[in-house]
């Protein structure tokens, strides 16, 4: 089976993994601020806080903004769980806001229909590796003084305008998931702009308290103090050292990823039974995820089929995502219900995704290619 992502490992990799167990620091070690530093300098940001997964990072931003019982976050309805979740952790309310159909971004018009005064945050999915249309989320939020959050776990290295993904807005969550561009096993990171921002995050990671242990052992003190409420979000060393060697390799692995994306394209263009999805104009895809939409005819059975038929062929197809109103935790909870986001509702039962990772050879991809067509044709005729 060709998996739909994968991660990829090398000697170097392994050998700065071994280096950290050799050393003194398991966690709260120097590989943490190495790896930190990776990261912001390669994004050209001031602030970025590693935490142990990219949800960690999500409900860091939420907490440093000071979402709490009451206020309301605006998401898309199509995303993974946690971009939803990370709002529910504070208390507040995700207000679920409806698609592009072209695009499967946050569509800004549904998003300004649904800002009220207590909304605390619009928070964007940057969708496949594909930057939401932030300008135009700045345009509705900066009259309300609304922040804005990326979740940008899909689209390390995406630029929109020539802004890298990191800037677009005001917090960003990356993850270091295998599947994403690079890997810590699990992990994520809070890019802020903002000191305040940054000071706050680093305490959330620890409990709320105002030094690590390293600071501590290094001054020769044992006192510290609690000054919020926070968790033990810490990535280890480990982990750390081991994001620092893949994002050596970050460049080439976006180059690999960008090339079979336009192979895709190329085959793809002029099929009658299905469209990739658009990419806008301004747009450098970072390409986590190389997604089609099947023509309505299908409908979800149709899909779960076309599904089946290219697993049976060894093409491990997947589907991002369910949307997150439907499911039974937000129906119980917030009476969510069909309807509230329509074009977000029809696209999920129609959209699957095909493999894409920087590992995947030609040989890949062309088995791809001619499982799709072929399979889209034969349901055609
Ligand atoms: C992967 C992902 C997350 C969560 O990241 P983890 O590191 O698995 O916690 C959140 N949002 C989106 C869109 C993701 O793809």
């Amino acid at each position: 089976m060709i998996p739909y992502g994968r991660h990829s490992i090398d000697d170097d990799d392994i050998a700065a993994v071994a280096g950290v167990l050799r050393s003194d620091w398991l966690t709260t070690g120097p590989a943490v601020a190495g790896f930190e530093q990776a990261v912001a300098g390669y994004l050209d940001v001031p602030h970025a806080v590693a935490v142990n997964t990219g949800t960690a990072a999500l409900h860091a931003a939420m907490a440093v903004l000071g979402i709490g019982p009451g206020d309301e976050v605006i998401v898309p309805c199509l995303t993974f769980v946690a971009t939803a979740n990370a709002a529910v952790f504070q208390g507040a309310r995700p207000v679920f806001a409806d698609i592009d159909p072209a695009t499967l971004l946050i569509d800004p018009r549904d998003v300004a229909r649904r800002v009220t005064p207590r909304t605390k945050a619009i928070v964007g999915v940057d969708y496949a590796g594909q930057p939401c249309d932030w300008r135009a989320l700045r345009a509705i939020a900066e009259p309300h003084e609304i922040p804005l959050v990326a979740d940008g776990c899909h689209a390390l290295g995406a630029r929109r305008d020539g802004i890298a993904v990191g800037r677009l807005a005001d917090l960003t969550a990356l993850s270091f998931h295998p599947v994403k561009h690079i890997t810590t096993a699990e992990g994520g990171m809070l890019i802020a702009l903002d000191p305040a921002h940054d000071r706050k995050a680093r305490a959330f990671r620890s409990h709320g308290i105002d030094t690590d242990w390293r600071e501590r052992a290094e001054k020769g003190t044992f006192s510290y103090a609690m000054t919020s409420l926070g968790w033990n979000y810490r990535l280890p060393d480990v982990n750390c050292a081991l994001g620092t060697s893949q994002m050596k390799k970050l460049d080439r692995w976006l180059a690999r990823r960008r090339a079979i994306a336009a192979i895709y394209d190329q085959a793809f263009a002029g099929a009658n039974a299905f469209t990739p999805l658009a990419t806008e104009r301004g747009v450098e895809h970072a390409y986590h995820l190389y997604v089609i939409r099947l023509d309505a005819s299908y409908g979800a059975v149709g899909r779960a089929e076309m599904h089946a038929r290219l697993r049976a062929r060894g093409i491990g197809a997947n589907v991002h995502y369910p949307v997150v109103h439907l499911h039974p935790f937000y129906r119980e909870r917030f009476a969510t219900a069909p309807g509230l986001c329509p074009a977000g509702e029809q696209a999920a039962d129609l959209i699957l995704t095909l493999p894409l990772h920087q590992g995947m050879s030609d040989t890949e991809v062309a088995q791809v290619i001619d499982a799709v067509l072929a399979e889209t044709r034969a349901r055609a005729a």
